[in-house]
């Protein structure tokens, strides 16, 4: 289908114009454009699946329904990175590379930023151009929401959509900040940490917990006079994930000194990811870790939807509010007071 830039929507726009009237959506005929490659289809769909409505919600269940048989196939890989580490000068050089091997591309991505303070750490530049206007791609940035949660299952539904769309590739950004890394992580196949030259320092602290995750670490921006510095931290890496448990059976997780800016080792990258599907194919942690991930995210939604249906409730929003005070004064105990508010919940909804 053909692109071009001017089509391409920076923001969801039924989140602009909140009062403009939409048509009317029809489930059946939405599903047979997603089917047939619609990439404005697929568009609609993604944008009802973000709706906060009840009216949407139900339609975009229906929707996910009818798509989840067509889904699965595909290969998801998630890729993180401190801001700067140049994601989208990698994504945007990986997206074009797989096209090229025949593949069919979707980018989306989980912002923690858009979340907290609707700010956008991801979604506010101008981003991998090439890639966006490239009729075997599609481009979807971060959903604007009130809660990590909630953007999480857009994301995990948005997945679901783009697979039945065709795409066969599907890239998950995010940044290193908070629980995002966690989230993103079970949701892939393919877990994938950025490292800048010289970043040593961040391996005592923060990255730790993210480098077991990884299964292929790129240092990238290793060009020019930063090369020699790549190949340290390359062997610096090496050495902290000797002590690390491997990510998967037969598995040991490759570190790859890159340049996304010059496309340098980003074939290798690729490579690397077709072996690491290939083996997990083969034997059987591919099932396994989506199952797990099934079962997390069946998990995690129940609490979500928990936490959800309780403050929801405006009662116990205000009592809740009242009581933080008592706690705060010291005057009840936290577990009392939670216990005390659960009551009260059971009860007002009886
Ligand atoms: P992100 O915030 O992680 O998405 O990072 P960007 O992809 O926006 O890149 C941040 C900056 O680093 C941009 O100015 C890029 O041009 C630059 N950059 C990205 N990759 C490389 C690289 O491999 N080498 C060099 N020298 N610069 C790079």
């Amino acid at each position: 289908m053909k692109k071009d830039k001017e089509n391409i929507p920076s923001i969801n726009p039924d989140f602009l114009v909140p009062s403009k009237k939409r048509e009317r959506i029809d489930v059946h005929s939405l599903f047979a454009g997603i089917k047939a490659g619609s990439w404005q289809d697929l568009s609609r769909a993604i944008t009802l699946v973000e709706s906060q409505s009840k009216k949407d919600k139900e339609l975009a269940r229906q929707l996910i329904h009818l798509c989840l048989p067509l889904s699965g196939s595909s290969f998801r890989i998630g890729i993180t990175g401190s801001p700067g580490v140049g994601k989208s000068t990698f994504i945007e050089s990986l997206g074009l590379a797989l096209i090229d091997s025949g593949h069919k591309v979707a980018v989306l991505a989980i912002d923690p930023s858009s979340s907290l303070n609707h700010g956008s750490i991801l979604g506010d530049k101008t981003r991998m151009d090439r890639l966006a206007i490239h009729e075997h791609s599609f481009i979807r940035p971060s959903p604007a929401g009130t809660s990590l949660g909630g953007v999480a299952r857009t994301t995990r539904e948005s997945v679901i959509l783009c697979e039945a769309a065709g795409f066969d590739r599907i890239l998950i950004e995010t940044v290193g900040v908070g629980q995002s890394e966690v989230t993103v992580h079970s949701m892939v196949d393919f877990f994938l940490l950025m490292l800048l030259p010289g970043a040593g320092d961040e391996l005592q602290g923060i990255k730790r917990g993210v480098m077991e995750m990884a299964d292929l670490i790129v240092i990238n921006k290793a060009d020019d006079e930063r090369e020699l510095l790549a190949q340290k931290s390359k062997r610096m890496v090496q050495n902290a994930l000797h002590i690390l448990p491997a990510t998967a059976k037969e598995w040991k997780t490759p570190v790859e000194t890159i340049s996304a800016l010059k496309q340098k080792n980003v074939k290798r990258v690729m490579q690397l990811s077709n072996q690491f599907f290939d083996l997990v194919r083969s034997n059987n942690v591919f099932g396994e870790r989506r199952k797990q991930q099934a079962i997390y995210w069946l998990d995690e939604y129940i609490n979500f939807q928990l936490k959800n249906t309780f403050f929801d409730n405006p009662l116990i929003y205000q009592k809740y509010n009242e009581i933080k005070e008592i706690v705060r004064d010291n005057q009840l105990s936290p577990f009392e007071a939670a216990d005390e508010l659960f009551q009260f919940f059971l009860k007002s909804n009886s």
